[in-house]
């Protein structure tokens, strides 16, 4: 008689060899990553306990001030993706019963609207406040003064480009009306940071937070993050512990080594791979510059969207300033299956665009072309899958 306790066999599908295709990674993202930052990613794992670890954290730490332009001590990369990073803002900047508010203008903030009700903010109902710009629009700084006199919140959010809709939200004197109202200004820069221009400390944003696979062309799994000296002195004179221990910003700042400790002591185990290729994407910024990556996603996006224009496709954002350089929305072609048009571009043509997101499911097309992906050879690769599409998916007559 059999007494193994194996009951469960080893599945024959981890047998076949793992196949990975070569693909154009044109949507909201991830990117592709160039050869030099996979290669980072495939140095060998020492302790993220390790002094050449630390330093690597240190450049790190460097590399994000460098790209969100501030000189912030509490300058870190979170361990994992942009939501991380988003709950890492709320979770440590606010407490229970704090009133918070969120600007809605597409999918994410609905997001930062959730993650904040979870802690039970705004006791009466514990409902976030927002406002809400309509999709492919944008708030006025009227309308925001507005929502701060009222709500009288903590933070206020807003997404500096919104991948879901495709708009760059003007920044211009909003960090300086939330100051007035004695509020934090959060910024998600998930989808434009270092595609489009944004300086944290001139801004006046108190935190900010991107994610890796985006205009940084590097894998998924680290988010970098910075909180102003007002966030900090927020988030440390907290009356109760931040709901998340990952996410404790006391523990995270002794990891990166931004508090003022002589030493680090363990509190996760540091994705040290994702580190290497955080690293390198960081240094690639660096040798091009921002000012340099700024201008090239403009360009080629002016080129993009004229293009389009040009094939008789409609932008969904209607002012030429308000439309992010890295992810275009372009309106659903009528009289066709979006699924269709995306579905054939990645069978006959390899290559990645999407559908809408939350506000703009089933109204627009997203083409991301983010860091080493926007070139003008590029447009020209997405403008023949399109035009590929639009002559052989199923037209309606109607
Ligand atoms: N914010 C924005 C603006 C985004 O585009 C994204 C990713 N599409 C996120 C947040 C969330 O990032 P992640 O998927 O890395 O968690």
């Amino acid at each position: 008689e059999n007494m193994s306790p194996i009951s469960i066999p080893p599945p024959k599908c981890l047998q076949k060899p793992m196949v990975i295709p070569h693909r154009h990674m044109f949507g909201p993202g991830p990117s592709n990553v160039p050869a030099r930052i996979l290669e980072a990613g495939a140095k060998p794992v020492i302790g993220h306990m390790h002094p050449e670890i630390f330093e690597i954290m240190n450049d790190i730490k460097s590399g994000i001030q460098y790209m969100f332009q501030t000189q912030n001590k509490m300058t870190l990369a979170v361990s994992g993706t942009g939501h991380t990073a988003m709950e890492c803002a709320i979770f440590n900047a606010v407490e229970p019963g704090d009133s918070v508010l969120v600007a809605v203008n597409g999918i994410w903030g609905e997001r930062a609207a959730d993650m904040a009700e979870r802690i039970g903010v705004n006791p009466i109902g514990a409902r976030v406040n927002t406002i809400v710009a309509p999709p492919g629009g944008y708030l006025t700084n009227a309308d925001i003064e507005k929502a701060l006199s009222k709500h009288r919140p903590v933070l206020f959010f807003l997404t500096h480009g919104e991948s879901s809709t495709g708009v760059l939200h003007p920044m211009d004197g909003i960090g300086e009306l939330c100051h007035k109202y004695n509020c934090l200004f959060l910024v998600d820069s998930v989808a434009s940071i270092g595609g489009a221009p944004l300086c944290m400390d001139q801004q006046g944003i108190d935190i900010l937070y991107t994610g890796s696979q985006k205009v940084l062309n590097a894998p998924p799994g680290t988010a970098p993050i910075s909180f102003s000296e007002r966030a900090c002195e927020k988030t440390f004179n907290r009356k109760t512990k931040p709901v998340s221990f990952f996410l404790d910003l006391s523990w995270l700042a002794n990891y990166w080594g931004c508090d003022d400790k002589s030493s680090r002591v363990y509190h996760h185990t540091g994705p040290v791979t994702a580190f290497y290729t955080l690293r390198e994407s960081l240094a690639v910024l660096a040798e091009e510059g921002l000012e340099n990556s700024w201008i090239r996603h403009q360009n080629v996006a002016e080129y993009f969207h004229a293009s389009l224009e040009n094939m008789g496709l409609k932008l969904f954002v209607k002012e030429k300033h308000a439309r992010l350089p890295t992810v275009t929305t372009i309106i659903a072609p009528h009289g066709y299956d979006w699924k269709e048009i995306t579905g054939y571009i990645m069978k006959t043509h390899n290559l990645e665009i999407s559908g809408g997101l939350g506000p703009s499911v089933g109204l627009v097309l997203r083409v991301g072309l983010m860091g080493c992906n926007s070139s003008k050879a590029n447009v020209d690769m997405v403008l023949v899958a399109l035009k590929d599409a639009l002559k052989h998916c199923h037209k309606s007559k109607v």
